[in-house]
Protein backbone atom coordinates (compact mmCIF):
# COMPACT_ATOMS: atom_id res chain seq x y z
CA UNK A 1 0.00 0.00 0.00
CA UNK A 2 1.64 3.76 -1.38
CA UNK A 3 0.69 5.41 2.34
CA UNK A 4 2.59 2.62 4.25
CA UNK A 5 5.26 2.78 1.68
CA UNK A 6 6.21 6.42 1.56
CA UNK A 7 5.73 6.74 5.31
CA UNK A 8 7.87 3.42 6.30
CA UNK A 9 9.80 2.32 3.95
CA UNK A 10 10.85 5.57 1.62
CA UNK A 11 13.88 3.92 0.85
CA UNK A 12 13.07 0.60 -0.62
CA UNK A 13 11.83 1.73 -3.91
CA UNK A 14 8.17 -0.06 -3.28
CA UNK A 15 5.82 0.27 -6.23
CA UNK A 16 3.18 2.37 -5.18
CA UNK A 17 1.33 2.16 -8.44
CA UNK A 18 -1.56 -0.70 -8.58
CA UNK A 19 -2.31 -2.34 -11.53
CA UNK A 20 -5.10 -0.37 -12.29
CA UNK A 21 -3.31 2.68 -13.24
CA UNK A 22 -1.37 2.48 -16.69
CA UNK A 23 0.20 6.03 -18.75
CA UNK A 24 1.12 9.22 -17.09
CA UNK A 25 -1.95 9.77 -14.84
CA UNK A 26 -0.98 6.87 -12.50
CA UNK A 27 -3.14 6.59 -9.13
CA UNK A 28 -1.44 5.57 -6.21
CA UNK A 29 -1.98 2.59 -4.48
CA UNK A 30 -2.93 4.61 -1.06
CA UNK A 31 -5.90 3.06 1.47
CA UNK A 32 -8.47 6.01 0.41
CA UNK A 33 -8.33 4.84 -3.55
CA UNK A 34 -8.71 1.11 -2.85
CA UNK A 35 -11.80 1.09 -0.16
CA UNK A 36 -13.33 3.99 -2.51
CA UNK A 37 -12.32 4.21 -6.25
CA UNK A 38 -10.27 1.55 -7.67
CA UNK A 39 -12.35 0.09 -10.24
CA UNK A 40 -10.73 -2.95 -10.12
CA UNK A 41 -11.91 -3.58 -6.61
CA UNK A 42 -15.52 -2.36 -7.58
CA UNK A 43 -16.94 -5.77 -7.35
CA UNK A 44 -15.65 -6.63 -3.83
CA UNK A 45 -16.42 -3.17 -2.38
CA UNK A 46 -19.98 -4.19 -3.57
CA UNK A 47 -19.73 -7.85 -2.18
CA UNK A 48 -18.61 -6.80 1.29
CA UNK A 49 -19.58 -3.26 1.79
CA UNK A 50 -23.33 -3.53 0.29
CA UNK A 51 -24.33 -4.15 -2.97
CA UNK A 52 -26.53 -1.10 -3.65
CA UNK A 53 -23.47 1.49 -3.70
CA UNK A 54 -20.19 1.57 -5.03
CA UNK A 55 -18.68 4.27 -2.41
CA UNK A 56 -18.63 3.09 1.11
CA UNK A 57 -18.57 5.88 3.82
CA UNK A 58 -14.89 5.98 5.80
CA UNK A 59 -16.70 6.96 9.01
CA UNK A 60 -18.74 3.89 8.31
CA UNK A 61 -16.28 1.61 7.58
CA UNK A 62 -13.79 3.43 10.62
CA UNK A 63 -16.67 4.19 12.92
CA UNK A 64 -18.82 1.41 13.23
CA UNK A 65 -18.79 -2.25 14.27
CA UNK A 66 -20.23 -3.33 11.31
CA UNK A 67 -17.84 -1.63 9.22
CA UNK A 68 -14.98 -2.75 10.94
CA UNK A 69 -16.03 -6.40 10.20
CA UNK A 70 -16.73 -5.36 6.76
CA UNK A 71 -13.62 -4.06 6.32
CA UNK A 72 -12.05 -7.41 7.66
CA UNK A 73 -13.30 -9.57 5.56
CA UNK A 74 -12.61 -6.93 2.62
CA UNK A 75 -8.75 -6.76 3.46
CA UNK A 76 -9.06 -10.60 3.74
CA UNK A 77 -10.36 -11.22 0.95
CA UNK A 78 -8.49 -9.29 -1.47
CA UNK A 79 -5.61 -9.02 0.16
CA UNK A 80 -4.73 -5.31 -1.10
CA UNK A 81 -3.95 -3.60 2.14
CA UNK A 82 -1.91 -5.93 3.89
CA UNK A 83 1.94 -5.80 2.00
CA UNK A 84 3.92 -3.29 -0.38
CA UNK A 85 2.73 -3.94 -3.86
CA UNK A 86 4.97 -6.24 -5.71
CA UNK A 87 7.30 -4.50 -8.32
CA UNK A 88 6.05 -3.49 -11.57
CA UNK A 89 7.78 -5.47 -15.05
CA UNK A 90 9.51 -3.25 -16.88
CA UNK A 91 8.08 -1.93 -20.07
CA UNK A 92 9.01 -4.36 -23.70
ZN1 LIG B 1 -6.99 1.26 -8.44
Amino acid sequence: MADYSMKFRPDADDNLIYSCSSGPHSTLHTAEHVLLSCLLLKDARARFFGPNTNLPHLPHILGTEAGGRQLCDFIHATQVLLCPLPPRPNPP
